[in-house]
């Protein structure tokens, strides 16, 4: 295998977030009742004139900014043309020749530090629609809603080398156009869509070997997977003096292996031209500078800031930046109580509450607000809570939403920090155990553990721990 190395290259699909599609004024929302947000434009009828949706024009341009792009002042939609029941022009309107962005790059940290990954072109296109294949009753339909979305699709320069990098710049690529804006990110609804280029060659070798397209890639993790399986199966293929196929292949997630989907198609099948009906778009050199100027702060910086903020290591805060809804939350909590304690909140109870009790990753799925969380971290701060005692109950403040101090008030969790009422409890832990603590005394120093288990234990876990010990110290000395 070691004599292999592996050539990664991705197309990522990235959905706009524009209220209206890319051709005509026809809602994008998700999830209505299939063909009720369709016109004649985006049901392809003769005769129909499409018009550019300027939005989607900034966003594509935003997209080429934040990864480096030149942004091209004159770019020409072409139609790709393909037979498709979901696809009813007959073609789709991309762009071909000249694209919206070109020679771009995104930094990706790997193990070896920081690497340049090249981005070939970002082009602008429309979305096809829905096939939905119903077994039972043994027919198909077609909904066209999703018909006419606008779509960018970012190329990438063959550039990557390990399943691991590969992933890194999605997550990167994830992480930029969420934090402009352009997409909702949501993978799900497929927002946010990744084809995987593979390929062997000699290591050390200049020449690419052959490839196979990846499809079908929903999540970080099956990009991640499928692109290793990928590399064992054509690795297999070389040793055994075999030739890959160049072909297009589907990610089965269940059986976590590739299958052959169809041979690959070569650009000239789709006798690409530059579409009459629609005028070059031109793009404004002062336009362009007003959209520079208004880029918002993108995750690299933000990481920094975090970083200055918690002193927390990178992998750390890279799970605070990733979502940019996390991120946010985690700056509204640490602008009301340490960065620091709300930075591992976030990274650890909250992360844990939502897988334990299956609550999506996305606060605004969460009842508990940032001042609830702030709240907390505040009572723990203050002592007016045990830490351990925050963890406890933490799921259950999760879920509900309540305020801390209220629920700690009503179930009586405070912590006893009242030195009189603790000097009352050492002092009779320490009478009823005569024994320990003379053994104590004599110089088994390891009791003390013991001792202040027991008094934990007389107080329900509320008794402050450093108080405690201070106590027992001075009581068995
Ligand atoms: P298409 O897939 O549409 O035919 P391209 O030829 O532009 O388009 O290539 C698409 C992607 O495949 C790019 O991201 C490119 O980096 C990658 N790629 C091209 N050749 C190889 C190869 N031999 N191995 C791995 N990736 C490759
Ligand atoms: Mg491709
Ligand atoms: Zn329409």
């Amino acid at each position: 295998m070691s004599r292999y190395e592996a050539v990664i290259g991705l197309e990522v699909h990235v959905q706009l977030a524009t209220a209206s599609k890319l051709f005509c004024a026809c809602s994008t929302a998700f999830g209505c009742p299939p063909n009720t947000n369709v016109c004649e434009v985006c049901l392809g009828m003769p005769g129909a004139l499409p018009t550019i949706n300027r939005q989607a024009v900034r966003y594509a341009a935003l997209v080429g900014l934040a990864t480096n792009c030149a942004v091209n002042s004159y770019s020409v939609f072409a139609r790709k043309n393909y037979f498709y029941p979901d696809l009813p022009a007959g073609y789709q309107i991309s762009q071909f020749e000249l694209p919206i962005c070109e020679h771009g790059f995104l930094p990706i940290q790997t193990e070896d530090g920081e690497k340049h990954i090249g981005i070939t072109r970002i082009h602008m296109e429309n979305d096809a629609g829905k096939n939905m294949h119903s077994q039972a009753e043994n027919v198909s339909f077609v909904d066209l809603n999703r018909a006419g979305t606008p779509l960018v699709e970012i190329v990438s320069e063959p550039d990557m080398r390990s399943p691991a990098e590969a992933a890194a710049y999605l997550k990167a690529l994830y992480g930029l156009v969420t934090y402009l804006g352009v997409c909702d990110g949501n993978m799900e609804e497929g927002s946010f869509r990744c084809d995987a280029n593979v390929s062997l060659r000699v290591a050390g070798s200049a020449e690419l070997g052959t490839r196979t397209e990846l499809k079908n890639l929903n999540s970080f993790r099956n990009v991640q997977r499928a692109i290793e399986y990928e590399i064992e199966r054509q690795g297999d293929i070389l040793a055994e003096g075999g030739l890959v196929r160049q072909e297009t292949r589907l990610y089965d997630a269940a059986k976590n292996v590739t299958l052959a989907m169809r041979g690959k198609e070569d650009a000239q099948d789709y006798r690409y031209f530059p579409d009459p009906d629609l005028l070059p778009v031109c793009i404004d050199e002062n336009d362009l500078t007003a959209w520079r100027n208004g880029l918002p702060e993108l995750p690299r910086e933000r990481l920094a800031r975090f970083q200055a903020m918690t002193k927390l290591p990178e992998t750390d805060i890279e799970v605070l930046v990733h979502n940019i809804g996390i991120a946010d939350y985690f700056e509204a909590v640490a602008a009301a109580t340490s960065a620091r304690q709300a930075a591992g909140y976030l990274i650890g109870p909250v992360l844990r509450e939502c897988r334990a009790r299956d609550i999506p990753v996305d606060p605004r799925c969460w009842k508990m607000k940032p001042e609830s969380l702030a709240e907390l971290v505040d009572m723990v701060d203050k002592g007016e809570i045990s830490a351990k005692m925050a963890h406890d109950v933490f799921g259950e403040l999760f879920e509900s939403g309540v305020s801390p101090a209220a629920f700690v008030r009503e179930k009586g969790l405070g912590q006893i920090s009242d030195a009189d009422a603790l000097e009352e409890v050492t002092a009779s832990v320490v009478d009823a155990h005569p024994k320990e603590a003379a053994a104590y005394r004599e110089g088994k120093t390891k009791l003390m553990s013991f001792f202040v288990g027991q008094v934990m234990r007389a107080t329900k876990g509320k008794a402050n721990p450093a108080m405690v010990n201070d106590l027992l110290e001075k009581k068995l000395r």
